[in-house]
């Protein structure tokens, strides 16, 4: 976990402090995701809380539950609801520049999805779904994780990519063909666009 967590950094997919993941134990019923406000290339045991997965019981937590889920990432909600609906072990969060920026431009003409022009793209994403909702609300945990029940990856609009998978080395490869796909997108876009423009 922590290594994928720098690798994310140092590949450009993550800036500053932005970024979350998780991993759920064994028997589904605890989820371990990094604190509100870390670092992703200084990942230690210090920067992961553990939480229940299911907060139906939400009145019967004691005050170290509470103050643990107090810490917990803001995405919470977004990674309870994937862990509920699959059966995927963790989960990939970045906000990468440009899945981010692509989102925005395709969910601006009405599309809901982005489809890939380069060829790893095209291997293995017929196409990557654009999803709307508030950072950590329910509409978006509602929204990425019904997508994530078909689909490998999402970008959540204008904000970054959400991936679940078997393990973190599989979620990190994903986030980065997601990544790559909207990179090559972006700029098969602006050469398409520069080359029909007359001086
Ligand atoms: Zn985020």
């Amino acid at each position: 976990m922590f290594k994928f967590g720098k690798k994310s950094v140092d590949s450009g997919l993550v800036y500053g402090n932005f970024g979350n993941m998780s991993f759920v134990s064994s028997d589904r019923s605890f989820i371990f995701i990094t604190k509100s406000g870390t670092f992703m290339d200084e990942l230690n045991d210090k920067s992961v809380v553990s939480v229940y997965a299911d907060e139906s019981n939400k009145s019967q937590f004691s005050s170290q539950v509470y103050s643990e889920e107090n810490l917990a990432s803001s995405e919470l909600p977004v990674h309870r609801l994937i862990y509920k609906k699959t059966d995927f072990n963790c989960v990939f969060h970045v906000h990468s520049p440009y899945s981010v920026a692509v989102s925005i431009i395709e969910y601006e003409k009405g599309n809901q999805f982005i489809t890939p022009v380069d060829s790893e793209g095209k291997m293995f994403f017929d196409k990557i779904p654009i999803v709307s909702g508030p950072p950590g609300s329910l509409k978006l945990a509602e929204n990425v994780s019904e997508a994530l029940t078909t689909y490998s990856g999402v970008i959540a609009e204008g904000h970054g990519t959400f991936v679940a998978a078997e393990n973190f080395s599989k979620a990190y490869v994903i986030s980065s063909l997601i990544e790559h796909s909207a990179k090559v997108l972006y700029l098969y876009n602006l050469y398409k666009t520069a080359q029909n423009f007359k001086l």
